[in-house]
This record gives structure tokens, C-alpha cells and sequence, in this order.
């Protein structure tokens, strides 16, 4: 059976198949990729994926519009997604809710969630024969692809903005790809990946203009789902037809933070795909957190619609500084479309949520630790649903860049090796 039967175009709604497009519409729109519904609904029953044995994101493969590359089989490629979801009773406490829980996308092989869309880029990549994969980043999705890439000898070249924090700058280095810092901005890089691309012939990764990017991310949304299934009661029917989660039950509310707009619309498509094959009974609402400096997707979206004005971005958040999301318009529409909505927070929030994950045993760089930030603003605000379960994602880990943890927290005393000094510190 072949799953991917085509792409649309999600601003003009054109329709193109596999073979007829490689990135983006004629009209500049973002491609989504379609797949044969009504054939996978006749072919599987939810418990053929949740009883497969693999705990990473090829569980889901049946549907995933690539398949599995025989020369990944245990490599890191073959150990994307699949994160753990841990409780947080004392924020929870804290904040007042009645249920909070974290899905630690650091756990990923490359540490941030980026290796979900990187694992899938590759994947193709290998299908289609490409010598060379290529993507401009802020540093994590530079990483991912670096790190599948060397998974399966794949050749990968990276642009990043020179300002790109150095922990994420050594992992490229690491993981031997070609790296060349742009004296730019990251969509200085970005625009100058797409000529490159097209110039050299390498394929490319960038967010929001390769579609396969979604269909890596969006496998983060299956996992929430059998999450929902398992711990919350929700989100689909028993074989037998009757409901699992009485109906009148508070949806899952999901907190994720925003820069280019492709992590949010991944998750959105994920539920979506779920919903079409009419597993999904629950939509969860899910909450886009941008920083106030970065915020050209949260504008959007308090202006009531979907046209992106660029921004200059300063935050200290670099995953989500973006001038120019490149996946805006999806990105306005998970919010809208599954009853959420947008929140901005300060970088004094970002690192003031850093202190507070780490107080919990959870390290998250700044873009990770601000969709936490968007929970404790949005109960501040009073938006939240009383009872409603809330799942933050921690998009990537604290090593990631230790400068702005350092920020986060009290230098630490340098004493003399005496019991004397110890006594004066405590
Ligand atoms: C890329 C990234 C984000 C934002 O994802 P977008 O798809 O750009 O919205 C958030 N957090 C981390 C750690 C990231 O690497
Ligand atoms: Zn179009």
C-alpha cells in the first residue's frame, strides 16, 4: 500500500503528487502531506501501532510518509522521539492546577526535539538518493540533521548565524558535518541555504519549506495521544466502540514554545492525521508561547489573522528568535483551530522558568523552558480551564547553552578549603 498519495498546498489548497514537487507550492505556501486515509483506516486499528515493540518515533511508521532505512537500524536515527512524559506534582501545586506534566524532548539523541524532523529528513534523503542534506539553523536543527546525517554517513552541510550559542556550534563540528557560520541573522541563513540548495543540488531541510520536517515533528503528537490514552483516560475510543474519557472531561491543554511556527504545526498535523482516521475523540488545545521579542506569530494571531508581519528579534531565547517565522500561517492555525491561543513572555520569565524546571530536576535550555513561562503567565492571566490536564514540552536541554542558565541562577561562592569558609556561606 502506498500511504503518501500526494501533497496540499495549505494556502492555495493546490494539490501535487509525491513525484511533482520537492519543497514548496508555486504560490509560496507551505506543502502539507497528504496521506490515504481511508486505506490506512481499512488496514489498521489504533492497537497495531500502540502494540509494536519499537519506543522511538518508528513506532508510528505506518504513519510516516518515508520508510525506515535499513542502514539506520540502531543508530541514533533509529532512537528519535519516543521521550518521556514526567509528572511535576509540586509546580503543579504551585501554579494551582490540578495535573501538570512534562514531555522532555531533551531526551532526544541530539538533545532538543529537532531530531524528530531530522530523522525523517534523512530518512528521505536516503529514498531519494540525495548525496548531501543541507539546513540553515539557530543550532538545533543544524545538530539533529548533523547527528542522523553522521548516523548513516550521510554528507551534511550547515549554516548557522555566527552569534549561535557554542555548545550547539561544537555538536555540528562534532558530528562532522560542514559548518559555515553566516555573519547574519538565522534568516540570513536561512535564505542563503535555499540558493545553495538549488545552486550545489543538495537537499534541503530548512523549517517550514521542507514538508517532511511535519511529518517527523507531528509523531510528538502520536506519543501525546497514547499518553492521553494511558494516563488521562481520553483521547480515542475502545476497540468495542464506546468512549474511553467521559465527554464532559476537561481537554488536554498543551503548552509549546514558537519560533519559525513548524514544532506547533507538526503537533497539529499529528492530531489532525489522528482525527482523520477517527482515533482522536479529544482534540487537545494546544498554546503557542513566543518571547515578547520574537513574537511575528503571536501578533498574527492577536490581530485575528494569518498575515505574518516580520519582526526584529532579540531574545535571549535563540531557538525561537526569529524575524520571519517561516511557518506562520499553520502555526496561527494549531492555536486557532483546536481552541488555544497565544502568550508571550519576557526573557526574565524565560530564565525565571529555567530555575523553576531545574528546581523540579529538569534542565531545559531558554526555548524550552519558555513554554513553561506561557503556563505560569496563562494561569496568572486566569485562561486556563480548571482541571484541565496541562502537558508543557520541553523542546531541548539546558546544555544546550549553558551561558543563559548561568544567567538563571546565583554564581556559585569560591571558598578556601576550610571548614571556616564553609560556615560563613551557609
Ligand atoms: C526549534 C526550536 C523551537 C521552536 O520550533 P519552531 O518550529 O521554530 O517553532 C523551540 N525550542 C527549541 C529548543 C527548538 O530547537
Ligand atoms: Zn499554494
Amino acid at each position: 500500500m502506498d500511504k503518501f498519495v500526494g501533497y496540499r498546498c495549505s494556502l492555495c489548497a493546490k494539490e501535487y503528487l509525491p513525484a511533482q514537487v520537492t519543497y514548496t507550492c508555486s504560490c509560496g505556501g507551505n506543502l502539507d502531506v497528504v496521506l490515504d486515509y481511508d486505506a490506512l483506516k481499512k488496514k489498521y486499528q489504533p492497537d497495531d501501532l500502540l502494540c509494536r515493540d519499537e519506543t522511538n518515533l518508528w513506532r508510528y511508521l505506518p504513519l510516516i510518509p518515508v520508510s525506515f532505512p535499513k542502514i539506520a537500524e540502531r543508530t541514533p536515527l533509529s532512537l528519535a522521539g519516543g521521550t518521556p512524559v514526567i509528572f511535576l506534582p509540586r509546580l503543579a501545586k504551585k501554579l494551582g492546577l490540578e495535573q501538570l506534566w512534562l514531555k522532555d524532548e531533551s531526551r532526544n539523541p541530539t538533545a532538543s526535539f529537532k531530531d524528530r524532523a531530522s530523522a525523517v529528513v534523512v530518512a528521505r534523503a536516503i529514498e531519494t538518493g540525495a548525496e548531501v542534506v543541507v539546513t540553515a539553523s539557530t543550532g538545533n536543527a543544524g545538530a539533529a540533521l548533523a547527528g542522523m546525517a553522521a548516523a548513516v554517513g550521510q554528507k551534511a552541510v550547515i549554516f548557522a548565524p555566527k552569534t549561535a550559542p557554542p555548545a550547539k556550534v561544537a555538536q555540528l563540528l562534532v558530528f562532522g558535518a560542514k559548518v559555515l557560520l553566516v555573519d547574519g541573522t538565522y534568516d540570513d541563513a536561512f535564505d542563503l541555504t535555499v540558493k545553495a540548495a538549488e545552486e550545489f543540488g543538495w537537499y534541503c531541510r530548512n523549517t517550514g519549506y521542507n514538508p517532511f520536517t511535519v511529518e517527523g515533528k507531528k509523531t510528538a503528537a502520536f506519543e501525546i495521544w497514547e499518553f492521553m490514552r494511558r494516563e488521562l483516560g481520553m483521547g480515542g475510543r475502545k476497540p468495542t466502540g464506546g468512549l474511553v474519557a467521559p465527554v464532559n472531561k476537561p481537554r488536554l491543554t498543551i503548552f509549546v514554545s514558537v519560533g519559525d511556527g513548524n514544532i506547533i504545526a507538526g503537533i497539529h498535523k499529528g492530531f489532525k492525521d489522528l482525527q482523520a482516521l477517527g482515533w482522536l475523540d479529544h482534540m487537545p488545545c494546544i498554546i503557542g508561547v513566543q518571547a515578547e521579542g520574537s513574537a511575528a506569530i503571536a501578533n498574527a494571531f492577536k490581530a485575528g489573522n494569518e498575515t505574518i508581519t516580520p519582526v526584529s528579534a532579540t531574545t535571549l531565547a535563540d531557538s525561537i528568535s526569529v524575524d520571519l517565522p517561516r511557518d506562520g500561517v499553520r502555526a496561527v492555525r494549531a492555536a486557532r483551530e483546536t481552541g488555544g491561543t497565544y502568550i508571550t513572555v519576557s526573557d526574565a520569565e524565560i530564565l525565571s522558568a529555567i530555575a523553576e524546571l531545574g528546581s523540579q530536576g529538569v534542565f531545559a535550555e531558554p526555548a524550552g523552558a519558555a513554554a513553561y513561562a506561557g503556563l505560569a503567565a496563562a494561569q496568572a492571566q486566569g485562561l486556563l480551564d480548571p482541571g484541565a490536564p496541562i502537558l508543557v514540552v520541553n523542546t531541548g536541554s539546558g546544555l544546550k547553552d549553558v551561558r543563559a542558565a548561568m544567567q538563571s541562577v546565583q554564581a556559585a561562592p569560591i571558598i578556601q578549603p576550610d571548614l571556616e569558609s564553609i560556615k560563613k556561606h551557609l
